[in-house]
């Protein structure tokens, strides 16, 4: 992980480290300071959300016990997240839910929030114009399934089992900017609640994350 880390930092440091030179060589107008000014401010913001990424899985991962699991409503959990960001209304995509009653769960409420967040962004950010994103959160006989299905532009079946890698972007993101971390911590979350996670997709025809959790009633 660190061998990783320390790769994606270097070039946001790279550029900042030349900006400085390239100023300070000797004067400049004002003009040319404040382009440099604006991107080192760009490259700053995106080291700041790597490394606030990458303390976040470091925690999840060394000291996972300090996130509290307790038995929570995992139907008024689901349909919070939905709510909120259903107001997003990027591209105008429309996102629809449905979430059968009482569905409860014992797990951690922030990372299981978390979880959902990173999917349902996900499914925006890769997400067509005026696409469509459709949660739904269900019984089955012996587990919960939690799913986020999109319409957007799809992952090649090839691409589909490294997804879930730290600092993995699939060809499809190239315009697009993420870290590449969303989807393991994804990853990461799942594990802590002992559950599952798979992905169905085609390229341009949506993909579908689906979570399984052992029911505990
Ligand atoms: P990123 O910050 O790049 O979005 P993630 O870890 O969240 O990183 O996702 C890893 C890669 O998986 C993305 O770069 C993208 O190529 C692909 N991906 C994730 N979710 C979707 C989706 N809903 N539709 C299409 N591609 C996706």
């Amino acid at each position: 992980f660190t061998s990783d880390a320390s790769h994606e930092l270097r070039t946001p440091v790279s550029v900042i480290l030349a900006q400085c030179e390239l100023s300070l060589e000797e004067p400049r107008s004002s003009e040319e300071y404040e382009d440099a000014l604006r991107t080192i401010q760009r490259q700053g913001r995106k080291m700041s959300k790597l490394v606030n990424h990458m303390l976040d899985f470091t925690r999840l991962e060394m000291r996972a016990d300090s996130y509290m699991r307790q038995k929570l409503d995992l139907t008024e959990l689901v349909r919070s997240v939905c709510f909120d960001m259903a107001l997003i209304q990027e591209k105008e995509i429309v996102l629809n839910y449905e979430v059968q009653e009482q569905v409860e769960f014992v797990g951690n409420y922030q990372l299981l929030s978390r979880m959902l967040t990173n999917l349902i962004s996900n499914a925006y950010r890769y997400g067509k114009e005026q696409g469509h994103i459709f949660v739904s959160l269900k019984h089955l006989e012996q587990e919960i399934e939690l799913s986020v299905a999109d319409d957007g532009i799809g992952i090649a079946t090839e691409e589909q089992e490294k997804i879930f890698r730290r600092f993995y972007q699939a060809d499809n993101s190239r315009s697009v900017a993420g870290t590449g971390l969303g989807l393991s911590m994804v990853y990461e979350i799942v594990q802590f609640h002992d559950g599952t996670i798979s992905v169905e997709s085609e390229l341009q025809n949506g993909s579908t994350f689906i979570v399984t959790f052992k029911n505990i009633n």
